[in-house]
């Protein structure tokens, strides 16, 4: 009863997620990695003349960022799969247990899905006397258990493309002028964030501009705390 919610067309998503799991990972991690590095350089940068400071505030924060990026990603990915699998079992002991119960569940969530009510008893027994397990995972649960996302690949992953993403901003603070930092940073930062928006929103088909706008707003309203916070600071200091 309580998976109702999830079931519709969930077989299909969890494929597609679970296929490039590795690719959206690094690429959530990439975008994570250049606004949080460039606005911790930015803060810093607003704050203080001294180059030192800003590149150890930043090269810190790409670090931390980094490696909290793939410890996180791979606990979360381990815990969401030893759910998976704890769900799996409760399945197959409610199968030995009340497997006609189970075959009636399974014609309840198929007529829910738009067949006959005889239509889907028998979708459901043939299903049941196929692989009745492997119907209850994928139509009740939404799991798909032949792609299970690989923990440690996304993880690393993830993690790579934090550093590849927040080396950008580190850069500018080593080697661009003082002087006008803040912006050039601001600039750096929007332009990759668009840049990898651009290349993401054309792969998964949905509109450039939209994403543009999106990111250029975030991004400022980031990147502009942050150096607002940082502008405050440095007067007291
Ligand atoms: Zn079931």
């Amino acid at each position: 009863m309580e998976a109702k919610t999830k079931e519709i067309g969930s077989s299909v998503d969890v494929k597609f997620i679970d296929r490039s799991s590795w690719l959206r990972a690094a690429v959530l991690g990439a975008n994570d990695a250049i606004l949080s590095t460039a606005s911790i350089a930015i803060g810093v940068a607003a704050g203080t003349d001294t180059r030192d400071f800003i590149i150890l505030a930043t090269l810190a924060g790409l670090v931390a960022g980094a490696l909290s990026m793939t410890a996180s990603k791979f606990v979360s990915i381990c815990s969401q799969t030893d759910t998976e699998k704890a769900e799996i079992e409760r399945e197959r002991i409610e199968l030995v247990e009340s497997p006609e119960l189970e075959m009636l569940e399974l014609a309840g969530i198929y007529e829910k899905r738009g067949l006959k009510k005889e239509t889907a008893i028998q979708v459901a027994k043939e299903f049941t006397e196929k692989d009745a397990l492997a119907a209850h995972v994928r139509d009740e649960l939404g799991i798909n258990k032949i792609s299970q996302p690989k923990p440690l690949q996304s993880a690393l992953s993830a993690g790579a493309a934090f550093i590849m993403g927040g080396s950008l901003s580190l850069m500018v603070t080593i080697f661009l002028p003082e002087k006008s930092m803040v912006y050039t940073l601001y600039g750096s930062g929007i332009f990759s964030l668009i840049i990898l928006g651009v290349v993401t929103a054309k792969t998964g088909g949905s509109s450039v501009w939209k994403a543009i706008t999106r990111i250029t707003l975030w991004g400022t309203l980031v990147m502009g705390t942050s150096a607002f916070v940082g502008y405050l600071f440095g007067m007291n200091m």
